[in-house]
């Protein structure tokens, strides 16, 4: 909540590296060697990222195609697919794939998750998508083609990893409300407080209204035609008065139907 009043990238970056990305899983449903061998990498900064959404598959992840056939005689893994907006997946060092096995011989199958070095031969970021909101995310596209990774990296069993990802979403998903409530309320106090972060003017309405509670001398009627240049084009244009009410020295500044003391 606390870097999301700061930019709501860098919440998405660190919700998708922390909460979804190889640490959860890993605290999850994780062996003592892999919490061993990833863990530290995460703490010291590796980023992660969490590939579960597929071009035609997004809230019926049960449906999800990219495949990882067992090679070798089961000592790897072969990963094929296509991954969407994976979140960090431009920049991660670590991803956490979902992928299905193939029912087979000593093979239970299914859904199952997989670290794998985002370095690994054959992963390809096809392209970093682009959003309305949320400019600084490195969210993108990713393919899989024959990417080979070790059986020791399936996290949990196989079969085990629709359950490690939904579960995973629970508890990650929560980091999105603590972004948004994060920056609505820098939001909140940026237009209440004034200028901010360059911001030339602030809320002409609350500045005023702060200048004239400070100096009640000043004279009581003002008008205001300019707006901040900062400030969102539908901010109101039109001119605001300023009046003290009763003699209390407390100004009282209306525009539009608003008032703010
Ligand atoms: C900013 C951002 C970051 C993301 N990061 C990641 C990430 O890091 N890793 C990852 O794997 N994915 C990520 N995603 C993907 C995200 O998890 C999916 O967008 C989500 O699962 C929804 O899938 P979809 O976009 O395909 O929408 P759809 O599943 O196509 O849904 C579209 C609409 O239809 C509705 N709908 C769907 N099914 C039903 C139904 N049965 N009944 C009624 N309504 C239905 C949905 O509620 C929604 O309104 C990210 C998405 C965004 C926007």
């Amino acid at each position: 909540m606390m870097v999301s009043s700061v930019h709501a990238s860098l919440g998405a970056l660190l919700s998708a590296h922390q909460s979804i990305g190889v640490p959860e899983p890993l605290k999850l449903a994780g062996s003592e060697a892999q919490k061993q061998k990833f863990l530290p990498r995460c703490a010291a900064g590796a980023i992660s990222a969490f590939l579960l959404t597929e071009p035609d598959v997004g809230s019926d992840p049960a449906r999800l195609a990219s495949t990882a056939t067992p090679v070798d005689g089961g000592a790897a893994y072969e990963l094929d697919g296509v991954k969407l907006w994976t979140t960090n997946g431009v920049v991660a060092e670590l991803l956490v794939v979902m992928a299905r096995v193939p029912k087979s011989d000593g093979h239970r199958g299914g859904i199952s998750a997989f670290v794998v070095e985002a370095d690994s031969p054959g992963i390809t970021v096809e392209r970093r998508n682009k959003f309305m909101g949320l400019r600084g995310i490195e969210n993108g596209l990713t393919r899989l083609h024959s990417v080979r990774v070790p059986a020791e990296n399936l996290i949990g069993k196989e079969g085990d990893g629709l359950k490690i990802a939904l579960t995973t979403l629970n508890a990650g998903r929560l980091a999105i409300p603590a972004i948004a409530a994060g920056a609505a309320k820098w939001s909140l106090k940026s237009r209440a407080s004034g200028p901010v972060n360059g911001c030339s003017g602030g809320n002409p309405l609350a500045s005023t209204a702060r200048w004239w509670r400070r100096f009640p001398s000043l004279p009581q009627r003002v008008t205001r035609s300019s707006r901040c240049w900062s400030c969102p084009a539908r901010w109101p244009t039109k001119a605001a008065t300023t009046s003290d009410r009763g003699g209390t020295g407390q100004a009282v500044v209306e525009r539009d139907g608003l008032r703010d003391r």
